[in-house]
C-alpha cells in the first residue's frame, strides 16, 4: 500500500513526541511534515523525496525562520550529542550527510567543532542504492529514514518541554515506582527517546518484538525506552548519549529488567528468554 502523508505524519509524531501534520506534494513522490500548530514560515519542514532507488531527506527552514533558527543554535550541549548521534547513525547505515552551519561545511557526528551561534542551518541526507519497489518495505524505509532526520532536528528544537503533548511517549503502562519514574523523566526529555528510537529502531532489542508488526498498524513504533544506567546513579551534569545510554524495550522485557536494582542487562534479559 502505498504511504500515507498522513500516516508518516502520525508514525514521526509518535517516534519524536512532538505532533506533526504531512502531506504529500501532487504528481511528486514526496512528502513534507511541518510541526502541528506552528507557522511553517517561521519554523521548519522535513521533506523526503523518494527517488528511484534513494531516499532524501531535508531540512527546509521556512522564510521567517532565522530566529528559530538562531535558537537551535543555543541547545545545550546535551542537545547537540544526541542530534549528532543520530547523524552518526545515518553515516554508519551508508548515507551522506549534507550539515552546513552557517554555510560552512560542519561535521555531522562530531558536535565539538560546531559554531556557537547560528544564522542558517542546512542538513540533509541522502540514501542511495535502496531496493525500493516493495510495498510495504519501501514505507518502512521512508519513515525510517524521516525518522532519523526529525529526531536529529527535534533535538536542537528550542521546545518548553513542558508544554508538548505528554501522550503517545511510553507504552502506557502505570505500574513500577521505578519505572515511572523513569517515564516522567522523559517527558521532560524527550529529545533523547526520539533520538534512541532513531538511532536503536523501534523493536525490542531484547525479544526482538516489533508491536507493530505484532499488532498492526495501531502499534506502530509503540516501545518503551530503558536507561542502561539507572537514571538515580546519573549525575547532574551526565550528559547522556542516546547511542549508548538509552535502548527500546518492549513493555514487558522493561517490566523484567527492573525486577532488579540496578536493572538486569540486555545479556541477561536476553539469556533469561533463551537459554532456561
Ligand atoms: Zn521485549
Ligand atoms: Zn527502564
Amino acid at each position: 500500500m502505498p504511504l500515507e502523508a498522513g500516516a508518516l505524519a502520525r508514525l514521526i509524531s509518535d517516534s519524536c513526541g512532538l505532533p506533526f501534520d504531512g502531506r504529500r506534494l501532487t504528481g511528486a513522490n514526496t512528502f513534507q511534515i511541518h510541526p502541528s500548530g506552528l507557522p511553517v514560515q517561521n519554523t521548519f519542514t522535513i521533506q523526503t523525496a523518494v527517488g528511484w532507488r534513494n531516499v532524501e531527506v531535508s531540512f527546509v527552514p521556512g522564510s521567517f525562520a532565522g530566529d528559530f533558527v538562531r535558537h537551535m543554535g543555543l541547545a545545550d550541549a546535551g542537545a547537540r550529542t544526541s542530534c549528532a548521534a543520530v547523524l552518526a547513525r545515518c553515516l554508519r547505515d551508508g548515507a551522506s550527510v549534507n550539515l552546513k552551519i552557517n554555510g560552512r561545511p560542519a561535521r555531522p557526528d562530531d558536535p565539538s567543532g560546531w559554531d556557537g551561534e547560528w544564522s542558517r542551518l542546512e542538513l540533509s541526507v541522502r540514501r542511495g542504492q535502496l531496493d525500493l519497489g516493495n510495498g510495504d518495505q519501501d514505507n518502512e524505509k521512508i519513515f525510517a529514514w524521516t525518522q532519523q532526520v526529525t529526531a536529529a532536528i527535534v533535538a536542537l528544537l528550542p521546545l518548553e518541554q513542558d508544554d508538548l503533548p505528554t501522550e503517545n511517549l511510553h507504552g502506557g503502562f502505570s505500574e513500577g515506582a521505578q519505572v515511572q519514574f523513569e517515564a516522567n523523566r522523559y517527558e521532560r526529555d524527550r529529545r533523547n527517546r526520539a533520538a534512541a528510537l532513531a538511532i536503536h529502531g523501534c523493536a525490542c532489542q531484547v525479544c526482538s518484538s516489533d508491536l507493530g508488526d505484532r499488532y498492526g498498524p495501531t502499534a506502530i513504533g509503540l516501545i518503551e525506552v530503558h536507561h542502561l544506567i539507572p537514571v538515580s546513579k546519573l549525575g547532574p551534569d551526565y550528559r547522556i548519549n542516546p547511542a549508548t545510554d538509552l535502548v527500546p524495550l518492549c513493555p514487558n522485557c522493561h517490566r523484567v529488567a527492573h525486577r532488579r536494582d540496578p536493572p538486569f542487562t540486555v545479556d541477561e534479559l536476553k539469556k533469561m528468554l533463551f537459554t532456561r
